[in-house]
């Protein structure tokens, strides 16, 4: 059937009118004024360094008067050192910094005893865990500065003073032997030197004095002959 252009008329109006309908639809609507939030990404970490061997000679600190000095050779490097030493079948680090030299060794020292080993470094160098272990004590002291103490299990445990910070670490956390557990400082309530106070203690825990009731062990002793 054919219609005539009249007839055709207003369906081609229609039509005409429908698709302008749906062009005026489609007309892309505009986007809404909000920018997508980006989140920054988290800063990189750093791996956790951690040191797997302990250096095997320790020296004294040259021209300085160094109390309870082990013997050494010319070269001032402390004759028999080993890098760790074994206490109750707990293996430690003699000298557990990435770089210092003996300031002062273990034993009786003007009127007192001098608890442990100081290790000397003019820069604020890292301090490493001596051995795998618990950190029970990390704290503030006049005395010993900021001062960390480290369980061992066995009844083994080793302390370390005057450190400028504790890397974040805090009691409660492990570390393992020769991560990084704080920075060689200067801390306590009176002057001192920047050094590492460093003690190897053995004992029972004390309910009152925690640390304070443990034994000091020289960790520059060397291992009994046999
Ligand atoms: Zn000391």
């Amino acid at each position: 059937m054919r219609l005539s252009p009249r007839l055709m008329f207003p369906f081609a109006l229609l039509a005409a009118s429908i698709t302008w309908i749906f062009t005026i639809e489609r007309l892309p609507t505009l986007a809404p004024l909000t920018e997508e939030v980006i989140e920054p990404l988290p800063p990189p970490q750093p791996a956790m360094p951690v040191i797997y061997d302990f250096p095997v000679t320790l020296s004294l600190c040259p021209k300085l008067y160094v109390a309870n000095a082990p013997p050494t050779d010319t070269g001032l490097h402390i004759i028999g050192y080993t890098a760790t030493i074994t206490v109750n079948g707990v293996t430690l680090a003699r000298a557990p910094v990435e770089d210092g030299c003996v300031s002062s060794g273990f034993g009786a020292r003007n009127d007192q005893v001098h608890t442990g080993v100081d290790l000397y470094n003019r820069d604020p160098v890292a301090i490493y865990a001596a051995a795998d272990g618990t950190i029970r004590e990390a704290e503030y002291r006049d005395d010993y500065g900021n001062m960390m103490v480290i369980d061992h299990g066995n009844g083994v445990f080793t302390r370390y003073a005057h450190m400028a910070s504790f890397s974040g670490l805090q009691a409660g956390e492990t570390v393992l032997s020769g991560q990084i557990i704080g920075v060689m400082g200067n801390t306590a309530g009176y002057l001192v030197p920047r050094h590492l106070h460093y003690e190897i203690l053995t004992g029972e825990w004390g309910e009152q004095a925690g640390s304070f009731a443990l034994a000091p062990t020289d960790p520059l002793a060397l291992p009994p002959i046999d």
